[in-house]
């Protein structure tokens, strides 16, 4: 993409981007996100001034529009383009759906226009990435932001987008300590625990090595619990013998996939599958997970199996990549009616 010649005009008089922060991906987590951030910015100084941008320039103008509401006397644009977002902030956090996207916004937006500014500005700015992408493409962005002057982290986050609304998101982040000292009191105001996991792409390591536990996990307990159905036991007794035993896990004592299991707690389920973490963005997480364990070297047969099993589901009952992953129950529990019916003689194999 090329720079425009009002873009350029413009990066003469780009200042003051120290006061203002630009937030580009303002989807279930962005939003949320970039929600609390500028309200606890505006809140400690309210001569403060956001920036939001998104592919969809309605997410934009509806958050602007209801922060507006809110904070009636905050200062807030929308930028058409992440080139403007550049422009116009000295802090720069993304929060996209995968690589294709991290590459495109920055390769095409946010990089060109670094390399433009004038060094004092350059040197100055913080790139935040936030997005759960490839460890590699992670790298090879964060080289090209540091061979700018600027800084750069990856800071991928746990907790969904209930985490992303109540501020409690863990933030598992890779780069310099300049950098995650300089990212670190932006950070705080979106979630409690800010964890320096090493330098660039180890926060996406962190991030992707504990999503290859999850979704094994999800799936196994799947399967334990459609198991002890089908053996007689009822689910709210079988949840509170492995929540109680060596089988415990998230996955069966928060996140339990069968309605009722879980009296006391509403987890997903409960709403047939909605408001967790999408079954895409897991099958996405699995791919990562093959992806960097093919360049290490380092054999995953389990999470391989479950890459095929949710995309398996997907494919078959497409209804179920924007549930959340617990909904792999259903799979598995129709994929059993499926085998029953082929064992009575119902349909052919
Ligand atoms: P989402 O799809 O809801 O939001 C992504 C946003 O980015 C959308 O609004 C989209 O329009 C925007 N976008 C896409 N391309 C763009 C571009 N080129 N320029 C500007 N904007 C662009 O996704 P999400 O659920 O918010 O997840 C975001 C990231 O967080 C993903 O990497 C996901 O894996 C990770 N994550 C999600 C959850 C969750 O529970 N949803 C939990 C942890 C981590």
């Amino acid at each position: 993409m090329k720079t425009s010649l009002r873009l350029l005009n413009a990066i003469g008089r780009a200042s003051p981007r120290s006061q203002s922060t630009s937030f580009i991906g303002l989807g279930r987590m962005g939003h949320e996100m970039a929600y609390n951030l500028f309200s606890k910015q505006f809140a400690q100084a309210n001569e403060s001034e956001f920036v939001v941008c998104d592919a969809i320039p309605e997410c934009a103008q509806s958050f602007r529009s209801n922060f507006m509401k809110q904070y009636p006397g905050a200062k807030i644009n929308v930028a058409n383009t992440p080139e403007e977002a550049t422009l116009a902030s000295q802090t720069i956090i993304t929060m996209l759906p995968s690589s294709p996207q991290v590459l495109s916004v920055y390769n095409n937006g946010i990089i060109p226009i670094l390399r433009k500014l004038p060094t004092d500005q350059t040197h100055n700015t913080l790139c935040v990435d936030c997005t759960t992408l490839d460890v590699d493409v992670a790298r090879s962005v964060t080289k090209d932001v540091t061979e700018t002057g600027s800084q750069m982290v990856d800071a991928p986050v746990s907790g969904g987008v209930t985490g992303a609304k109540a501020a409690t998101l863990a933030f598992l982040v890779g780069g310099t300590i300049a950098a995650f000292k300089q990212a670190q009191p932006t950070l705080a105001l979106m979630g409690q625990r800010i964890i320096h996991c090493g330098p660039s792409g180890a926060g996406l390591g962190a991030k992707i090595c504990n999503n290859l536990v999850l979704g094994v996990q999800q799936i196994v307990v799947g399967e334990a619990m459609l198991l002890g159905i089908k053996l007689g036991l009822d689910p709210a007794v079988l949840s509170s013998v492995i929540s109680s035993s060596t089988g415990n896990c998230w996955s069966i004592s928060v996140n339990n996939p069968v309605p009722r299991a879980l009296p006391e707690k509403s987890p997903p389920c409960e709403r047939d599958y909605e408001g967790g973490f999408a079954s895409a963005l897991m099958l996405k997480d699995m791919g990562l997970a093959s992806n960097v364990a093919a360049m290490a070297g380092c054999p995953i047969p389990l999470g391989q199996a479950a890459e095929a099993l949710y995309a398996q589901m997907i494919e078959e009952q497409p209804e179920l990549a924007r549930k959340d992953f617990s909904s792999v129950y259903k799979f598995l529990q129709k994929t059993a009616e499926e085998r029953k019916a082929v064992k009575l003689g119902v349909v052919s194999p």
